[in-house]
């Protein structure tokens, strides 16, 4: 299949997203990296952008709670290219009632190609990385041949 080249730009469009039981996880993470967040544009699911603004004082667009929609909110948002980076720690010990909701934001997640964290240490690779201070040129595959042959558009 063809590939095609979208930017990253060198400022930042995150989404964070913690279930419950790990909420606490990203806050401490956020509180370590609050710096850069704060240089970034962030939105997030409700209640975990609810907890990181109160606490950190930082600036973020609030989509609904995540069991309301906010996970397929945030999703639409990378299919729309307007999420650069996803900070995602999901609970991998509890079920949830959106998990189908997950799901299709884990997969846009890799159908865009944008990185993707869903545990801290991933999270701490990828802000340290030199992409973040710079454009990164993100390869996506080229669906229009496959949309043509299913009488649709790009
Ligand atoms: P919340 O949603 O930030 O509203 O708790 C997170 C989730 O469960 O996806």
């Amino acid at each position: 299949m063809n590939q095609k080249a979208m930017t990253l730009g060198a400022k930042k469009t995150i989404a964070l997203i913690a279930h419950d039981s790990m909420k606490d996880d990203l806050l401490e993470w956020a509180a370590e990296n609050r710096t850069a967040l704060a240089q970034s544009i962030l939105y997030a699911t409700g209640t975990t952008g609810k907890m990181l603004s109160r606490e950190l004082g930082i600036t973020i667009h609030n989509m609904q709670s995540g069991p309301l929609g906010g996970d397929l909110q945030i999703g639409a948002k990378i299919a729309e290219g307007k999420i650069d980076i996803l900070i995602f720690f999901w609970d991998p010990l509890e079920a949830q009632p959106h998990d189908p909701d997950v799901k299709a934001l884990l997969r846009l997640a890799v159908v865009w190609n944008i990185p993707a964290a869903t545990n801290r240490a991933t999270a701490d690779f990828i802000f340290s990385s030199p992409f973040m201070g710079q454009t990164y040129r993100r390869v996506v595959q080229d669906y229009s041949k496959h949309l043509k042959r299913m009488g649709g558009k790009i």
